[in-house]
Order: C-alpha cells, then structure tokens, then sequence
C-alpha cells in the first residue's frame, strides 16, 4: 500500500509500521483509508475523552482559533486562568493550589522532576514497571530497563523499588524528595497497585517530609470513575500530574500542585513557549466542562462495570483490571497481538501493552450500544485468537 511505503520511507524508524491509516472520526468511530469502520476501544491511549470530532471541542478549537491562538507567557489569557481554576476544584488542590501548563504527560513529568529538585533533596522514588514518559527526565523515573538501557546515563538520584508498602519503607530516607507513582500502570498492563498502597505511600512520604506526586496521565479525566485515580482513596497528594484525557486530543500537560508544594517553583525557574497557550487551554476547559455537564465520570464508572461484568468467563480472559473505562484483560496465553489484529479485522480497535494484556480505554460517551458492539466482536476476537489443541 502506497501510505506504508511512504509511513517507511518519511517517518522516523523509532515507531513500528502501522498496519492502518486512519482518515475520519466521529462519535466513538474512525474510519481507515480503505473506507472501513472501526469502533474505537482505546481512543488515541485514554485521550478522546468526548470521542472523535466532538461539536463541544470542535467549536471551543473553533472559536479560539479565530480569536487568539497563541501569546507566549510573557501575557494572561482567560482560558488559561479559567482551565486552572476548574483543575483546582476538581483535583481538590483549591486555593492554595497552583498550575503550571506544558505540552504533553512527559513535559508535565518533567516540571514534577523539578518541582522535586527544589526540596534539596538528591534521590526520587518510582515504580518497577511504571510508565512515565520518553524525555530523558520522564525515561529516568520510567521503570521499564528495555526502555531505558538505549539512553543511559541517564538522570542519577532514581531508584526503582517494587509495588509494595514494605519496598517504600525499605527504600524511604531523609534523602528522598519525592515518590511518583501512578494509580494504575497503564502501559504495563493496566495493573492496580496493591490494596492500600496510597493511603500507606501517603503516610510514609509525610513522616519522611518527601513529595508524594501521582501521575494521573492516562488514570485522570474521569477515566476511571473517579475525576482522578488518587480519589479512589481518601488521601491529598502533594501534586498530580495531567495530560491524555484533559485535552480530549489537543496536545496539552499540566502540573498541579497541593499546598506548600505550590511554592517550589519560583519566578524563571520553569516555563515553556507553548503552555498552556489559549488554544489548547480553551480545548480543555471544553471538554472537561462537557465531562462534568454530561456526567461522564459516573457514565465511565457504570459503563466499566457493564464492561467488567461482560468479559467474566469469555475465553481465555483470565483476570479483569483497572478500574472505570481503564480496564485491563489478562489473557490465560501470550496472544494478546493476535486479538489486537484479530479484533482490527472485525472493526474493532483495542491494544495490547503485553503479550498477555489487552488495554480497554474507550471514549467515556459510550452507551449501550457500544458496550454491545464491543462485546460482539472482542468475543469474537478471543475466540479467533485461541490456541488450537
Ligand atoms: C502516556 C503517559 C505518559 C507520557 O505522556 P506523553 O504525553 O506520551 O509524553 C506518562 N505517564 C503515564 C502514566 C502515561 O500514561
């Protein structure tokens, strides 16, 4: 195909080939070069929040665009005020909370680094296995050595312990500035942390006067049925970080910060051409707005328990993940890339983070319908997908 000639011969070999080229999408469906429809089960990696070419998002890109597009930080823009202020409400950070804007989750990874540089202390805490982006800051928390072993040295001061209260314990000390953790490990399989993991990492990273920053990349926006992952438990955390979801597909990263975390970072220390610019601002304030207005955050939790209820005792689903509309099938075989394609075939678009993990991360609109239609066709895709004898 003409596009995969192209895809091989123009673009960076650092991403694998795509086997489809996407043209078109609207509601919780895209439609490939060839004409096929697809119904869209991973929505860009947890960031259609509102699905594709929403008229919410469509007309707030719309009308900033022809208003003010961009000013650098040398001046104030209403959205940028207006998105900081709903982030603060619903992150619960309030008055005494503060937001910086980048462009996308690394960058925000990346102003959390710094934020921890600024406690004086040499050494952060992340999990084995965790995700937390590709620049060398956010590469050096990321807990997977295939990742990181092409681009060392990279950051010195990181280690990565297990997920367990006992590693954090062991692993604590005077000399720690921050733990960064994420609520669910997305990119690992979508795999929960043990029961009681934040409430404890919360108690232990006050006793020890160090940051506790959760990364709400692809956990946050609603997506697990909660409006961040953190408030499944009753804990505050000294900062979260954002991106994914917020933007509902405009390319956008905040950092968010709790109390005295807020005064870290002080005039020139951080900043960015591009963030939080009234375009990208405008887009997210959008569609978190539509989230609350349309009560996708309780849609994401119900429809998530429909979907949950529905893959119990298809074949080979060995284990049900996550939480919300983030929900993770642990296969009982290494065949999760064949379900993938298998699933393609028959319209469908799901990921496989592992060989024996399926990430499940649709728009939050969906409804009955959808749920259906998945359900349909991913059985159909598992059961293409066993291993015959
Ligand atoms: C996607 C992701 C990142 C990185 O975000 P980018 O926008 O790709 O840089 C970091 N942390 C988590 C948990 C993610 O899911």
């Amino acid at each position: 195909m003409t596009w995969q000639r192209e895809y091989s011969e123009r673009m960076m070999k650092s991403a694998a080939l795509p086997s489809v080229e996407l043209v078109r999408g609207e509601g919780c469906y895209v439609w490939d070069s060839e004409g096929r429809k697809y119904l869209d089960f991973l929505a860009g990696i947890a960031v259609n929040s509102l699905g594709h070419a929403h008229p919410v998002l469509v007309e707030a890109v719309s009308r900033q665009i022809a208003t003010l597009a961009h000013v650098s930080n040398y001046f104030a823009t209403p959205p940028q005020l207006q998105l900081a202020e709903r982030l603060r409400r619903l992150t619960g950070a309030g008055e005494h909370g503060r937001v910086y804007f980048g462009n996308s989750g690394a960058e925000a990874i990346e102003a959390a680094i710094k934020l921890a540089r600024r406690t004086g202390r040499p050494r952060i805490l992340s999990l084995r296995n965790s995700f937390h982006g590709r620049t060398m800051g956010a590469l050096s928390l990321t807990g997977k050595p295939a990742l990181r072993e092409a681009f060392e040295p990279l950051l010195p001061g990181v280690s990565h312990i297990d997920s367990t209260i006992e590693a954090l314990e062991m692993a604590m000390g005077p000399d720690v500035a921050a733990l960064v953790v994420e609520p669910i490990k997305g990119e690992a399989g979508v795999i929960d942390l043990p029961a009681g993991y934040l409430v404890a990492a919360r108690e232990i990273t006050a006793r020890h006067g160090a940051l506790l920053i959760i990364d709400e990349i692809q956990t946050g926006a609603g997506r697990t049925g909660r409006w961040f992952g953190f408030q499944h438990d009753d804990i505050i955390p000294d900062a979260v970080v954002l991106a994914k979801g917020i933007g509902g597909g405009v390319p956008i990263g905040a950092l968010v910060t709790f109390g005295a975390a807020s005064d870290l970072l002080i005039a020139g220390q951080h900043g960015s051409t591009f963030g939080g610019n009234p375009l990208v601002t405008a887009a997210a304030d959008a569609v978190l707005a539509e989230i609350e207005r349309a009560g996708l955050v309780e849609n994401a939790a119900r429809r998530g328990a429909d979907i949950s209820a529905a893959l119990v005792g298809l074949p080979l689903v060995e284990e049900i993940r996550g939480a919300g509309l983030l929900i993770g099938v642990g296969l009982a075989a290494p065949v999760a890339p064949t379900v993938v394609a298998e699933a393609a075939r028959l319209g469908l678009i799901v990921n496989a983070p592992t060989d024996v993990s399926i990430r499940l991360a649709p728009p939050l609109i969906i409804g009955d319908t959808e749920v259906a239609e998945f359900i349909e066709k991913f059985t159909a895709a598992l059961n293409a997908s066993a291993p015959k004898g």
